[in-house]
């Protein structure tokens, strides 16, 4: 199936390279969740490829803490001149948490 983009939504790729370290915040756009997560860029864009809108992600994240689909994207904030931007924050993560959320093509 061709991959639609978005003109106004920047490519995975393009995400991928830009200086806040190739992840970003996924978080749930169901009003009585508000869960967020913080993924890698890298597996979507091997399963999708570098030009594929980050609308995919935004459409496709499945959120199973509420069972809720679609996410919006939040980029990593800037910390200080020192840090950079905020690093990916891998104690946020855990085996029940990669359980929680699924992210697929519809
Ligand atoms: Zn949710």
């Amino acid at each position: 199936m061709p991959v639609k983009r978005s003109p106004d939504r920047p490519s995975l790729g393009f995400l991928q390279r830009q200086r806040f370290g190739g992840w970003v915040w996924l978080h749930c756009t169901n009003p009585r969740c508000g869960r967020s997560r913080p993924v890698a860029l890298a597996p979507f864009i091997i399963r999708w490829g570098p030009d594929t809108s980050s609308d995919a992600l935004r459409r496709n994240a499945l959120c199973l803490a509420c069972g809720g689909r679609g996410a919006n994207l939040i980029l990593p904030s800037w910390r200080d001149s020192a840090v950079g931007h905020t690093p990916f924050p891998v104690a946020a993560l855990s085996p029940l948490d990669d359980a929680k959320w699924q992210h697929r093509r519809s």
